[in-house]
């Protein structure tokens, strides 16, 4: 994390709500990912974070990119947009997965010049690409088990297995090549297992494809959910690095290539927010801070991402248990019932780590209250 007298320094000079981006903290997650796992290809997912200059870090130290919509797909294009004309269309499958399995004909339409690679999980979409876009390149998302994930994916997406190679089939009749597969096992996935158990999943389906004649499948998408180091209770990445080398070793033949989608991995520990007191009440005994930063901002990932963050003073003291709200109008902007901070003064300074991904990326204005302002160290 950034040293504390720096946190402080910066805020001093920008102001609060401050979301500080280490970006030395980004190489050091993608060379992690890709020391531990020299087989795979990490496709950052550009939801997790879509900052152009998080995405610009990555493209310069050799990641591709999971996109999910046109205008995440024009983020990380700006990048390839830099290389000669000559290398750019071999490259883009290199580059980038648009990896929304359910995509709008209009977006398809934009996307199709690009002969992009694209997943899909039933028919409908097929029918759909047909149409809109001829020149894609196919990849099937397969549904696998999300068992103990903080974000569950399974409901909302993948083919069931047994399926699988019906749709392969569907697509090739429809004049697509289906390049492979892909999953997702939930995200923050702290039960491996789920991992285990997709890759075995895949490699039935490989095994049943290639029986009934379709051995051009040569990718595999091992997804996302790889988790960050929240608390001591998340296993250290290397662990589950292990068990994924192993395995994809032992089921899948050198010639397939692996590629993953880590977004919370490569950016949740890269972040760092300040925030300020901004009101002080006691209710029913206990102390309650009010900052300028709540759950419509920087803590919607409390909402929509299931993660609990928590906060720490810059001053030292004997801690108690408080409450901690964020500046809105409505009672749900409540960022914990029970943080325990040092007795507190309007305008002391507090800071949540560990808060890179799905964060800002979800804030809204909502009541007027402005977005953290964005710094970026070690650019
Ligand atoms: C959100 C998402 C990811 C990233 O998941 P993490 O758990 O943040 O690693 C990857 N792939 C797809 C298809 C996604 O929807």
């Amino acid at each position: 994390m950034i040293p504390l007298k720096q946190l402080r320094k910066l805020a001093e000079e920008h102001g609060t709500p401050l979301f500080v981006v280490d970006h030395d903290e980004v190489r050091r997650n993608y060379f992690e990912f890709k020391r531990h796992l020299p087989r795979v290809q990490a496709y950052y997912a550009v939801k997790a974070n879509p900052d152009p200059a998080i995405v610009k870090t990555l493209y310069d130290a050799g990641a591709s990119f999971d996109v999910a919509s046109f205008p995440e797909f024009l983020i990380v294009h700006e990048n390839i947009k830099r290389l000669p004309a000559r290398v750019r269309q071999d490259y883009i499958w290199d580059k980038i997965i648009y990896a929304n399995p359910i995509k709008a004909v209009d977006t398809l339409a934009q996307l199709d010049p690009y002969k992009p690679l694209v997943t899909y999980d039933n028919h409908e979409e097929i029918n759909k690409m047909a149409c809109c876009a001829p020149h894609a390149g196919l990849v099937l998302r397969i549904q696998v088990p999300n068992t103990g994930s903080m974000v569950e994916l399974s409901s909302k997406f993948g083919a069931a297995p047994g399926d699988a190679v019906d749709l392969i089939e569907a697509a090739r009749a429809a004049g697509f090549v289906v390049e492979g597969l892909s999953f997702h096992v939930g995200s923050q996935a702290t039960n491996f297992d789920n991992y285990i158990q997709a890759l075995g999943i895949a490699a039935d389906i490989f095994h049943e494809a290639r029986l009934r004649g379709h051995d051009k499948m040569n990718l595999l998408d091992i997804g996302g959910g790889f988790p960050a180091p929240y608390d001591a209770s998340v296993k250290p990445f290397g662990v589950l690095a292990r068990l994924l080398r192993k395995e994809i070793d032992r089921l899948f033949p050198k010639d397939i290539e692996i590629i993953a989608e880590p977004g919370r991995f490569m950016v949740a520990t890269a972040a760092t927010l300040v925030v300020k007191v901004i009101g002080k009440a006691t209710r029913d005994g206990k102390p309650c801070y009010y900052v300028d930063d709540g759950l419509y901002g920087t803590f919607s990932g409390i909402l929509f991402d299931h993660c609990q963050y928590h906060l720490d003073a810059f001053k030292k003291g004997r801690k108690e248990i408080c409450s901690v709200f964020g500046p809105t109008c409505d009672a749900l902007d409540t960022i914990s019932r029970a943080e325990y901070l040092p007795n507190l003064a309007l305008g002391d300074l507090l800071y949540s780590k560990n808060i890179g991904a799905y964060s800002n990326a979800s804030a809204t204005d909502f009541n007027g209250f402005p977005r953290a302002k964005v710094v970026h160290v070690n650019r």
